[in-house]
C-alpha cells in the first residue's frame, strides 16, 4: 500500500481490493454437490495411501505413497459442486479496510489475520500480509524515526542568527534560534520533532541543515555596502566583470 510520510506519521486506514480463493458457498468445501455424498476411493479403499511391498536383499521394505485416484482423500467425488465445479473454493474479489499504525516505514509489513486465501475447510483462512510502501516527501527525508529537513538562509541571517520558523510532519510551524556566526551546513537537531515510532511512546527528531546561499544577482547599493563590509573586515577584492560564458549561464537558470 502506498502511503504518505504524512500518513506514516498519523497512522490511517486505507482501504484495499484483493483478489482471493474463499471456501465455496455452494458446498461449503465438500466438492459435491449438495445432497450427494462422495464415494469411496476403490483403489485405496479410503485410506488415500498406497502401501507396496518389495522384496530386497535386506528384507521387505514398506513403501507409502499417496494415492493418485483421490488425490489422497480417499474420496472420490462423483457429482461435482456446480458453483466451485468440484474445487471447493471460489475466486472473490473483497474490498479490505486496513488499519495502518502511526510511525509504519517504507517495507513494514502488517498482517490481518483471517482476510487471505481459504485452504478447502472452513477457518482455515490464511492472512492477508500487507506492505507498506512511504512516498517520497518534497521536504523531509526520514531515517528511521528521525527526520531531517535543508533550510536555506543568507550570510546576514548566519552571521548575525536570526529565529526561523521550520515546518512540522504534523503541520505545524516549531520556531528554532540561528545563533550568531553560524556555518553553512550546520545541522540543529529539534528534539521531538520527527516521526511517531512504532516501538516507542517517545518521537524520533528533526534534524535541520541550515545552508548559508551567496545571492546571485546584487543590486549597486547592495554591492557597494558589500565592499564596505569587505573593507573594514581587511578584505582586498579584485575587480571581476562576468564574461560571456557566465552571462549564458545566468540566462539558462
Ligand atoms: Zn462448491
Ligand atoms: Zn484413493
Amino acid at each position: 500500500i502506498p502511503i504518505t510520510l504524512e500518513e506514516a506519521f498519523n497512522g490511517c486506514e486505507k482501504e484495499i481490493k484483493i483478489t482471493r480463493s474463499e471456501l465455496c458457498p455452494t458446498c461449503k468445501g465438500s466438492k459435491s454437490k449438495p445432497g450427494s455424498n462422495p464415494e469411496t476411493c476403490k483403489v485405496c479403499g479410503g485410506t488415500g495411501q498406497i502401501k507396496e511391498v518389495s522384496n530386497t536383499f535386506l528384507g521387505q521394505m514398506v513403501n507409502v505413497r499417496p494415492c493418485r485416484e483421490c488425490g489422497g482423500t480417499g474420496k472420490i467425488i462423483t457429482d461435482p459442486c456446480d458453483e466451485c465445479h468440484g474445487r471447493g473454493s471460489v475466486r472473490k474479489t473483497k474490498t479490505i479496510k486496513i488499519e495502518i499504525p502511526e510511525g509504519v516505514d517504507e517495507g513494514n509489513h502488517l498482517r490481518v489475520s483471517g482476510e487471505g486465501n481459504n485452504g478447502d475447510k472452513e477457518g482455515l483462512e490464511g492472512d492477508l500480509i500487507v506492505t507498506v510502501h512511504v512516498k517520497k516527501h518534497k521536504q523531509f527525508t526520514r531515517e528511521g524515526d528521525h527526520l531531517y529537513l535543508e533550510k536555506q538562509i543568507s550570510f546576514p541571517q548566519a552571521a548575525l542568527g536570526d529565529v526561523l520558523s521550520i515546518p512540522t510532519i504534523e503541520g505545524k510551524e516549531v520556531e528554532f534560534k540561528v545563533t550568531p556566526g553560524t556555518q553553512s551546513e550546520t545541522v540543529y537537531k529539534l528534539r521531538g520533532q520527527g516521526m511517531n515510532s512504532v516501538r516507542h511512546s517517545s518521537r524520533g527528531n528533526l534534524y535541520v541543515k541550515v545552508v548559508v546561499v551567496v545571492p546571485k544577482k546584487l543590486s549597486s547599493k547592495q554591492k557597494n555596502l558589500l565592499k564596505e563590509f569587505a573593507e573594514i573586515s581587511g578584505d582586498e577584492i579584485q575587480h571581476v566583470e562576468k564574461g560571456l560564458f557566465d552571462r549564458v549561464k545566468d540566462a539558462m537558470k
